[in-house]
């Protein structure tokens, strides 16, 4: 049964791998972008229709422009570097719900929440960018997808062998690994590499948008000081300090800036 259990996972693991174009680095995946993201759209859709979305707002249409070119950046980027056509099935959507929480989240396949409380810390279109690529990056980059293979990894673990993982089960794994709705608090955490990943990937894309990068550190002072030692539910996961973070950002600012005028952008914003 033991050995069943082994042999399925090293199975599981040889067929699962798929490259994350930003480090070409094969990480654990099961999950295709055809099981995910439908499965992602409809629980956005049930999330916007519980909360309080906000339309024709100042702070909304930025929020939808500085989305829309963190987007165009991220394609242009993944079309130089050989990954044409990653996007496809991608469906972004920017929405701004009114909750003084201060977080942002970016599900599988584009799908992207602000909540109005992180806007005081953003302070304007450079601090939503910050924010905005980070999230991007952990769709990118499959973070969600790779924490649900996680999962499903320890739940095979508990079954021993039992190849059929009912969908119910699946949904329940979802709504953890992306925290959904008013599961919130039992989302599995990023990791630590994964957090510092999307920093990385989020500082690129958002100067290819033309947003300045030293911003970033910026916004992460701002984030520290607010907090009083207690960063917001998404930061909060496993985390880099802020001053790690702070640290590292001002560290790639000037190769985020580099990478940007590879794509014609030397001035930001
Ligand atoms: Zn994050």
């Amino acid at each position: 049964m033991r050995k069943l259990g082994l042999s399925l996972l090293v199975f599981l693991g040889v067929v699962a791998c798929k490259t994350n174009p930003f480090t070409g680095q094969r990480t654990l995946n099961f999950y295709g972008n055809q099981q995910i993201f439908p499965m992602a759209f409809a629980q956005y859709d049930q999330f916007l229709s519980e909360n309080n979305v906000i339309t024709g707002t100042t702070e909304a249409q930025m929020i939808t422009n500085v989305g829309q070119r963190i987007a165009t950046a991220a394609e242009r980027w993944l079309d130089a570097n050989g990954f044409p056509g990653y996007l496809n099935d991608y469906k972004w959507e920017y929405n701004l719900v009114k909750d003084e929480t201060v977080n942002a989240w970016c599900m599988p396949g584009g799908k992207i929440v602000f909540y109005t409380g992180i806007l005081p810390i953003c302070q304007g279109e450079a601090g939503i960018a910050v924010v905005m690529g980070h999230e991007v990056a952990h769709a990118l980059a499959d973070h969600g997808a790779q924490r649900m293979s996680a999962g499903t990894l320890q739940q095979i673990g508990a079954v021993a062998g039992n190849v059929a993982i009912q969908d119910p089960q699946k949904r329940n794994m979802f709504n953890q690994a992306y925290g959904i709705g008013s599961q919130l608090g039992i989302m599995l955490p990023f990791s630590r590499s994964h957090e510092t990943e999307a920093d990385k990937i989020g500082l690129q894309i958002m100067a290819i948008a033309g947003y300045n990068p030293d911003e970033a550190a910026e916004l992460w002072k701002r984030m520290k000081a607010n907090s009083g030692g207690q960063a917001p539910p998404e930061f909060m996961s496993t985390h880099p300090s802020n001053d790690t973070r702070i640290n590292n950002l001002t560290a790639w600012a000037p190769e985020a800036k580099q990478e940007a005028a590879k794509f014609g952008v030397t001035s930001f914003k």
